[in-house]
């Protein structure tokens, strides 16, 4: 079957660029045509205005978007980016694994509906297009160019079998195309299939957390390494926290988190 074989060698990226060429590109979120080359995110400049907050208005340790004083037609910054180094006043007690985090916008709205749509079956060229633009919000923190390689995040393969790719390794691919970075899949894997939190009482979801990742193959890879570890969503930041614990375990220096949606408000 060499078909089969020839289409299986095609990088993802290829594939995605003739399928740009052939089909005029639309934003994703609003479906007004696009004029732009197509290794520019499909979103449009004025939803991108819309769904992304000003980097300044969110926390450096754990990306949520950073309380604001109305003051006429402008908000104006309760606590400073700047002064959240060490954490904002809400997430300074969790004692993060993680140094820093960035979000491409918070969990609302159209943004909330296209990162929970990228995550189901033929979806995950959404999830690329939505790493791209996460890559140029990481090109936005003056810290990125300190970092060595990408970390997706791993889904049990049930649920990998089931959806048919892992939608964090699909945003680390777009990440990588603005800025070259290595990915590095398979230094944490899924430890077994983690029952759904939502039906969990709160003690419960922390263990079933703790225990639905472990250290794999490729840990090893981590060794002295500065790691950006990539997901869809950060919620409650536990299951960042484990996995960024787990880089720790196997030696990396220092640990940040990307994600497409930060969930929550100050
Ligand atoms: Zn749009
Ligand atoms: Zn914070």
């Amino acid at each position: 079957m060499w078909e089969k074989d020839f289409w299986q060698q095609v990088p993802g990226l290829v594939v995605s660029e003739v399928v740009d060429l052939l089909f005029p590109a639309r934003c994703l979120l609003c479906e007004q045509a696009l004029d732009q080359p197509f290794h520019v995110p499909l979103y449009c400049v004025s939803c991108r205005e819309q769904i992304t907050p000003p980097l300044e208005g969110t926390c450096y340790r754990c990306g949520i978007r950073l309380p604001f004083r109305v003051d006429g037609e402008h908000g104006v910054p309760l606590v400073n980016r700047s002064q959240t180094r060490q954490g904002c006043p809400d997430c300074r007690r969790k004692k993060w694994a993680f140094d820093r985090t960035v979000a491409v916008a918070s969990y609302e709205g159209r943004w909330r509906e296209h990162v929970y749509r990228l995550k189901r079956p033929h979806h995950s060229a959404d999830a690329f297009q939505a790493g791209k633009l996460l890559g140029e919000r990481l090109i936005e923190c003056e810290w990125w160019s300190e970092y060595h390689a990408l970390v997706p995040l791993p889904v049990h393969w049930r649920r990998r079998w089931t959806r048919g790719f892992n939608q964090a390794e699909k945003i680390a691919e777009g990440i990588a195309t603005v800025i070259p970075m290595p990915i590095i899949t398979g230094a944490i894997v899924a430890n077994k299939y983690a029952r759904k939190q939502g039906t969990l009482v709160a003690s419960a979801r922390l263990a079933n957390v703790q225990n639905s990742m472990k250290l794999g193959p490729r840990a090893a890879e981590l060794r002295q390494q500065q790691v950006i570890l990539v997901d869809d969503v950060l919620t409650t930041g536990s299951t960042a926290n484990v996995a960024a614990r787990l880089c720790r375990q196997a030696g990396a220096r220092r640990v940040a988190v990307a994600v497409v949606a930060r969930a929550g408000r100050f």
